[in-house]
Formats: C-alpha cells, sequence, structure tokens
C-alpha cells in the first residue's frame, strides 16, 4: 500500500498546480484532486507525470489518502467553490484536521470560516498566496492567518515552499487571527493596484509628454530598475517595452487600453472606507481602471473635447524629475497602504507586525522592491508609527523628491496629461500634513443644513456646538 502523503492540495488550475509541483519539488509527497476529473487526469500526464504524487478522483478517496492530521490545501476559484467545497471536506475530516484556502479570498468569508469550522473541530488557515503562477512554482510569497493552531501543522512546508528573501529569511511568517492573512494579502494587491497605475502615468508621460520610443523608455525604466526603484514591476515594464511580435512590431503598441481586475483593489479601497482611512493613490488606481473600461465614451468625448499635448523634448533631467516623481508617489501610497493595515490591526486585536509583513513582501510577490526593506526597518525602529511618514528615510526620501514630484505634477496637468495617481498622492501628502484645512467650513455647512453640531478651536476636543444661523448677527 501506498504511504499515505504529507499534504493534499486540491484545484489543479495554473496555481494549484504549480503549487502542487513546487511542494513535490521540495520533497513532499502530495495527493491532488480536482472537481473535473480530467484536470486531474491531465495534470498526471503531464507535469505530474514520474513524480510523487497520489492522484485521487473522489473527496473520500482524496482524504484518505492523507497521513493525519491531515492537512489539504485548497486553491480553487475563491468565493462560492470554498464554501462548496468545505461542505464536502468537513464530514470527511477528523478533529484536528486542517484546511488551508490559498485562493483570493475576501477576508471577512475566512473569519466566517474559521468560526464554522472551528465549531465543527477542524481547523482552518486562509493563506494569501501572490507571486502568480511563476511565484507559485518556485516560491510565492505566503500570509498565512486564521486558528494558530494550525501553524505548526504546516509551518514547514510553507516556509520550504516560499520565496526567500535576499537575507535568507522565508517569505512567509504567521500573520495573525481570523481574516488577518487575506487581509493582507488583500492591501498587497492594493498595492500592487497604486504601483502599477503610477508606473502606468510615468510611461505614458514619457512616452506622450516627452517623446520617448519604446525601445527608449524600456532602456529608462532599466536603469530606475538599478536604483531606488528596482522593483519587480518596474523590471518587467522595461521587457513589456521592449517585446516584439513576429512582425517587429511593438507588442505594447497593440494592447487595448482597458485594464481588467478580479476584485481585490476594490475590496482594499471598501475597506479603507468602511475603515475611515484615506487609501486615495488605491483608489484612485482602482478609479482609473474603472475609468479605462469605458473606452467607447473616451472616444466619443475625445472628439468633443480635442486636445492636442504639446510635447517637451525630454532630456536627462526630465526623467530624474519623473523617477523621483514616481519614488514620492509610491512612498506615498505605502505609507497610505500601511495606514491601512494598522487601523485593521486595531479593530480587529489582530496585533499585526507590520515589520514582518513589509520582510515577507521582499520576495516572490508582484510589490517586491528593494524598498520594503526600508519599511521593515522603519518598524524595526518604531513599531508604534502612526504613519510611515514620521519615519526618518521617509522624511528624507520626501523632503529630497519634493521639487521634481511638484514639476511632473504641475508640468503634467499644464500640458493636460492625465496624472490621476501622481497627484492624488501629492494631494494627500499636502493635507495630512496640513495643519489646519478647510474643513471647518464643512463643518459649519452640515450644521447650517441639519444641525449637525460642531467642535470649536476655543473650546475642549469632545464639546460640540449648534447656533441658529438664519437668527440676524449682532
Ligand atoms: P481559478 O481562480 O480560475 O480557479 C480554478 C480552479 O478552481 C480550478 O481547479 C477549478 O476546477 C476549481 N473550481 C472552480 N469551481 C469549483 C467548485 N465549485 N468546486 C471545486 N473546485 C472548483 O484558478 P487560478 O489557478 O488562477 O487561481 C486559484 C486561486 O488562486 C483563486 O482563488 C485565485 O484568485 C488565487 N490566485 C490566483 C493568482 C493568479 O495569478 N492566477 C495569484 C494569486 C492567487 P475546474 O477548472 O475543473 O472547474
Amino acid at each position: 500500500m501506498e504511504d499515505k502523503s504529507d499534504i493534499g492540495l486540491i484545484g489543479l488550475a495554473i496555481m494549484g498546480a504549480n503549487l502542487a509541483l513546487n511542494m513535490e519539488r521540495n520533497g513532499y509527497q502530495v495527493s491532488v484532486y480536482n472537481h473535473t476529473p480530467e484536470r486531474t487526469r491531465k495534470f498526471m500526464e503531464k507535469e505530474g507525470r514520474n513524480k510523487n504524487f497520489v492522484d485521487t478522483y473522489t473527496p473520500q478517496q482524496f482524504v484518505d489518502s492523507l497521513e493525519r492530521p491531515r492537512k489539504i490545501f485548497l486553491m480553487i476559484k475563491a468565493g462560492e467553490p470554498v464554501d462548496l467545497m468545505i461542505d464536502i471536506l468537513y464530514p470527511l475530516l477528523d478533529y484536528g484536521d486542517l484546511i488551508v484556502d490559498g485562493g483570493n479570498s475576501y477576508y471577512k468569508d475566512t473569519k466566517r470560516r474559521c468560526d464554522f469550522l472551528k465549531n465543527k473541530g477542524r481547523l482552518f488557515i486562509g493563506c494569501g498566496v501572490s507571486g502568480g503562477a511563476e511565484g507559485a512554482l518556485w516560491g510565492p510569497s505566503m500570509m498565512p492567518g486564521g486558528m494558530i493552531e494550525g501553524w505548526p501543522l504546516v509551518k514547514n512546508i510553507f516556509q520550504k515552499i516560499s520565496a526567500k528573501a535576499p537575507d535568507g529569511s522565508p517569505c512567509c511568517q504567521w500573520i495573525g487571527p481570523d481574516g488577518a492573512g487575506h487581509f493582507v494579502k488583500m492591501v498587497h494587491n492594493g498595492i500592487e493596484y497604486g504601483d502599477m497605475q503610477l508606473i502606468a502615468e510615468s510611461y505614458f508621460l514619457l512616452k506622450k509628454l516627452f517623446g520617448y520610443n519604446n525601445s527608449q523608455m524600456s532602456r529608462i525604466f532599466k536603469e530606475w530598475n538599478e536604483g531606488k526603484l528596482s522593483s519587480y514591476l518596474i523590471e518587467i515594464t522595461s521587457s513589456i517595452l521592449e517585446f516584439k511580435e513576429l512582425n517587429n512590431e511593438y507588442l505594447i503598441d497593440s494592447i487595448l487600453d482597458t485594464a481588467g481586475q478580479k476584485g481585490t483593489g476594490r475590496w482594499s479601497v471598501e475597506s479603507a472606507m468602511e475603515m475611515g482611512v484615506p487609501l486615495s493613490v488605491i483608489a484612485t488606481a482602482q478609479f482609473e481602471r474603472d475609468l479605462s473600461a469605458h473606452k467607447d465614451e473616451r472616444v466619443d468625448l475625445s472628439y468633443t473635447y480635442p486636445r492636442q499635448i504639446e510635447a517637451i523634448k525630454g532630456n536627462e533631467a526630465h526623467v530624474n524629475d519623473l523617477m523621483n516623481a514616481l519614488y514620492a508617489s509610491k512612498l506615498i501610497s505605502y505609507a497610505q497602504g500601511f495606514s491601512l493595515l494598522r487601523k485593521a490591526s486595531q479593530d480587529n486585536n489582530w496585533n499585526l507586525d507590520y515589520g514582518a509583513i513589509a520582510s515577507i513582501w521582499r520576495a516572490g510577490c508582484i510589490i517586491r522592491s528593494v524598498f520594503l526593506d526600508r519599511i521593515k526597518d522603519a518598524y524595526h525602529y518604531n513599531p508604534e508609527l502612526k504613519n510611515l511618514l514620521e519615519d526618518l528615510f521617509f522624511i528624507n526620501e520626501i523632503k529630497a523628491s519634493m521639487a521634481s514630484w511638484k514639476n511632473i505634477v504641475a508640468t503634467a496637468i499644464k500640458h493636460e496629461m492625465p496624472v490621476s495617481a501622481h497627484s492624488s498622492a501629492l494631494n494627500y501628502f499636502y493635507g495630512i500634513t496640513s495643519e489646519s484645512l478647510p474643513t471647518n467650513l464643512i463643518q459649519a455647512q452640515r450644521d447650517y443644513f441639519g444641525s449637525h453640531m460642531f467642535e470649536r478651536t476655543d473650546s475642549p476636543r469632545g464639546q460640540f456646538f449648534h447656533v441658529d444661523w438664519n437668527t440676524t448677527k449682532q
């Protein structure tokens, strides 16, 4: 009889198949199951051939093939399929067996599933996995959260298959209770949206405002990737810009400018709104994707409001300004993302370790970058930072970028180029560093039409006042 498997994996689409291969390559015997058996057969005939997999075709056969306590990794479509699969699995499992959901599940669903399975005597972990198909195969960044009793069962496997940061540490650490792992993955994806929008705006300025061609832009991004902006997304942007099809034409020029999305960016923005955290760069990135999807409307309006962008002949100083502006805007986006993590941690008693989170994003995931080391350091020096903008590194970098940042946003606006994420970042900076804002007028208006009351600058906080705005002034 076959030995029992170390772990079982359900869902053999691209992510699940690659994770299974990663686990097997790292020395584990893996049972595999997919609800449509054809996928399992194909996997065993191709990628899984002659490897240490146990193919199974019914949930019972799958569960019976696993070493106890059983460890089951779900890598299936997020949403209802996860609930359906849990409903099938838990009656077949024993007390103390573990189900891990590695898909992009909504964190509130993960909390609900934790509560449900806890009542059934089963363990549950919601584990964010980032890095796309390549990451899944060669080492993803992993963000497990949920019932901590389950963590010792999978810690070694997960840390072995995960990416390793430049200092050798695994990009997988325990994040926190209930939905914490999936929340952190969601914010990771939100930050990814922000980075991508900022890079896309920079590309468009290089192209339309400064007149660089694809090959020149590819070189510029390559140079940026060797400095403070060094990151996976900058690296792939350089490769994308130099990619030619068989007809020797650049592919980028033939790709339709309407962005798709799978929902995690929107969830980040919705969560930020629920918690009252200004996540303006990521929200802008989300809305810019939405705006891009209105292609026909954009085309029609472009005839109603025609404009000719007056290009400036780009030079080294422009490129340097743009690099600094992109960098400063990125600092703001990360500061906002970590403020959202902080608020969620406080509201849910998750006790998140922000330095550890920055640390596990340093390799394997889509937002991996040199700069995450600086965030790790910032929380190492002061775990209580209210905002990353209080950290000395951030202070120095923002101050050093200020002139370039203002210059780029002002020049772009003057030349009628959309730079929503860059200007949103700059406006957040002006707002969050303003001792006074015009919101006194908003409070007055609210009291005027709705008796909503206001606090006064000459009275202690927490004392509220209302006036009858229609009485004649003395
Ligand atoms: P999909 O999100 O397209 O999910 C497909 C898998 O789910 C297939 O194995 C499919 O089986 C299975 N499935 C669908 N419905 C059910 C059901 N009712 N019961 C059981 N299984 C079902 O595939 P991906 O590999 O792209 O992603 C898997 C998970 O990982 C998702 O949650 C995704 O959001 C997440 N993720 C994806 C990343 C990516 O880059 N693609 C990156 C990080 C996370 P079948 O095809 O046989 O119906």
